[in-house]
C-alpha cells in the first residue's frame, strides 16, 4: 500500500503516520524527519537545507525531489507512507512520474484538515526525541515523565522552527504553495477528508476505519 498524508504543519501528520505504518507495515517517510537527520549528520545536503528550514520556507524542489524519490525507490514491498512531501505542484508532478514509470500508483491520499488556531497551539507545544524522534505535547500527549522520552530516557528538546514567529511563516508558505497541491491532488484523484481538530485516538480511529474498508475492499 502506497500512502501520501496531506495536512498543514502541525495537523498531526508524524503522529498519525507512526501509527499508520505500525498498524499496516509500511515505511513512514517523512521528509522534515530525513531533513534533520541530513543536518545532524552534517552533510552536503543538511546544509543547504538548514537556512529554508530555520525560516520556515520550503527547500528548493530540486533537492526534495531526488531525495524523496530515492527513499520511495528503496522502501520495501508492503509500501510507505508519505509525511511532508510532496508539499508543492511540482513536486506532487514529479512523484506521480516516478511512480508511473515502474507502474505503481499512490493507493490513498488522506487530507488531515485543521484550524488554524488549534495548529499554533499544537506546534508551540510539540516536544520531539532527538534520538527517536518520538513526539510529545506538554498537554495533549504527554510523556510520561515531563520532558523526558517514554522510550529511551532521552531530554526532549523544542523544535527551533516551532517558535511563534517560524509557525507564523511556515502556515503563510503553506497556505501559498502546499494547498494549490492538495487541488492539483483533487483534479487527479479521490482524497479523503479527516477532521484532524479531533483527539490523536479519535483521529486515528477515523483513518483506520478509511483505510480497512479500503484493504478489505
Ligand atoms: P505534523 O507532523 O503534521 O507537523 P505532529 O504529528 O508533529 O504534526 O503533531 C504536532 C503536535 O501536536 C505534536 O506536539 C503532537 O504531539 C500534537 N498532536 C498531534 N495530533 C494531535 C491531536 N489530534 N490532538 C492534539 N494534539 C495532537
Ligand atoms: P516538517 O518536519 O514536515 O514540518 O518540515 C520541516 C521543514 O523541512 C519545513 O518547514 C521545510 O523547510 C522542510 N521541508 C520538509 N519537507 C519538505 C518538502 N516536501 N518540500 C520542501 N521543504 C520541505
Amino acid at each position: 500500500m502506497r500512502i501520501v498524508l496531506l495536512g498543514a504543519p502541525g495537523a498531526g501528520k508524524g503522529t498519525q503516520c507512526k501509527r499508520i505504518a505500525e498498524r499496516y507495515g509500511l515505511q513512514h517517510l517523512s521528509s522534515g524527519d530525513i531533513l534533520r537527520d541530513q543536518r545532524a549528520a552534517g552533510t552536503e545536503l543538511g546544509k543547504r537545507a538548514q537556512s529554508y528550514m530555520d525560516s520556515g520556507a520550503l527547500v528548493p524542489d530540486e533537492i526534495i525531489v531526488d531525495m524523496m524519490i530515492d527513499a520511495t525507490k528503496k522502501s520495501p514491498a508492503a509500501g510507505f507512507i508519505l509525511d511532508g512531501f510532496p508539499r508543492t505542484v511540482n513536486q506532487a508532478a514529479e512523484l506521480d512520474k516516478s511512480l508511473d514509470s515502474s507502474n505503481q500508483d499512490i493507493d490513498v491520499i488522506l487530507n488531515l484538515q485543521i484550524d488554524d488556531q488549534v495548529i499554533q497551539e499544537r506546534m508551540t507545544g510539540r516536544r520531539s526525541c532527538p534520538k527517536c524522534g518520538a513526539v510529545y505535547h506538554i498537554k495533549n500527549l504527554k510523556p510520561k515523565v515531563d520532558e523526558i522520552c517514554d522510550n529511551d530516557g532521552t531530554n526532549l528538546i523544542q523544535r527551533p522552527d516551532d517558535s511563534p514567529e517560524v509557525v507564523a511563516n511556515r502556515l503563510k508558505t503553506y497556505h501559498q504553495q502546499t494547498e494549490p497541491m492538495v487541488d492539483y491532488y483533487k483534479d487527479n484523484r479521490m482524497i479523503y477528508d479527516i477532521d484532524a481538530n479531533k483527539n490523536a485516538d479519535e483521529v486515528s480511529t477515523l483513518i483506520f476505519e478509511k483505510l480497512d474498508s479500503l484493504v478489505r475492499a
